[in-house]
């Protein structure tokens, strides 16, 4: 549900109930925004905030099936001059505006170092709301859309930067597989510690397996098919205590892993969907500035 707020008319009180800015404060302010124009103005377009929602115009230049199954599709994106993208980090996700105006997000699974693409990749959803089947029926090389972004949900740290595990442990289930797809790149060109599992109904339906399988035996590759449903330790083969855990999926996979992943190990995680709703029951917030009350159903 979308609730638009409405801009408060007066300024809500500080700490003390006070509506005048102390005058200090007030000539702070004003140093500020006058820091902030001067910014705004050096770095046109570049100060955090604004480059991340702004529409781009882009256009398909090349597509390609990824699964056996046919049922992934990836898109490569270039600016329509030929030039530079926002840069991005491993574990961003696109907004993308679709022919129809349908809004969906896609996962980065491209190589941030080549600034001129993005690749995304596109799991066919038959039952879904239309926007995979969209993609996959009506976008090809050609094609232009408008994406907003890049936006990052699944920041990826690198340990000694950020983080204090002393192994990575990927886990991808299926087309989960395309914000880990960067992180296994970028472990792999700094030369880091780390083991992947990825998962999925059948081999003919894990996306970039050829991709995959030129990364060696730090890969396990497991299908419900043929080896059932995963446990959070197959899910975990050649994790360690110490490591940290990224891992995008489904939500059944992701709750297998959250009861199992090492009390002391750093877990990040993504999922493409809001996770079911238990036991659900309307309730109201209020709007701390206004007031004003709405229903959440
Ligand atoms: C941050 C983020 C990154 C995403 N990255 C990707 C990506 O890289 N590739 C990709 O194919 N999708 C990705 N998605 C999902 C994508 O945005 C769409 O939801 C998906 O393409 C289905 O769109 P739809 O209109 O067909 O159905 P929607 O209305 O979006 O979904 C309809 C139903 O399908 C389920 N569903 C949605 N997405 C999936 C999925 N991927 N697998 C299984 N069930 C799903 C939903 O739970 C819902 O029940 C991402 C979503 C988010 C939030």
């Amino acid at each position: 549900m979308n609730v638009a707020l409405p801009i408060p008319d007066a300024m809500p009180p500080d700490l003390y109930g006070r509506r005048e800015r102390d005058p200090l404060l007030r000539v702070l302010e004003r140093l500020m925004n006058a820091h902030m124009h001067s910014l705004r103005f050096l770095h046109r377009g570049e100060v955090v905030g604004e480059r991340r929602d702004r529409c781009l115009p882009v256009v398909v230049v090349h597509r390609a099936v990824e699964a056996h199954d046919d049922n992934v599709v990836s898109f490569t994106l270039a600016s329509p001059d030929g030039g530079e993208l926002p840069a991005w980090r491993a574990g961003a996700h696109i907004d993308v505006e679709m022919p129809s105006g349908r809004l969906r997000q896609y996962s980065l699974c491209g190589d941030p170092a080549d600034g001129k693409h993005y690749r995304i990749a596109v799991r066919r959803i038959p039952s879904g709301d239309g926007g995979s089947i969209e993609m996959h029926d009506d976008v090809g090389v050609g094609s232009s859309l408008i994406i907003r972004g890049p936006r990052n949900a699944f920041a990826f740290a690198v340990p000694g930067h950020g983080s204090t595990a002393d192994h990575l442990h990927f886990v991808a289930g299926g087309i989960g597989i395309t914000p880990i797809l960067p992180m296994m790149r970028l472990a792999y060109r700094l030369g880091l510690d780390w083991s992947m599992v990825y998962t999925g109904r059948s081999r003919a339906s894990l996306p970039f397996l050829g991709e995959i399988t030129d990364y060696g035996d730090r890969v396990t590759i497991r299908t419900d098919d043929v080896d059932g449903m995963p446990s959070a330790d197959m899910l975990l083969t050649g994790s360690r205590t110490t490591s940290a855990v990224y891992a995008c999926g489904p939500m059944p996979m992701i709750a297998v892993l959250n009861r199992g992943v090492h009390p002391g190990s750093e877990f990040h995680f993504e999922r493409f969907s809001a996770p079911p709703i238990v036991n659900g029951a309307e309730f109201e917030v209020e709007l701390a500035r206004t007031g004003q009350l709405e229903r959440v159903s």
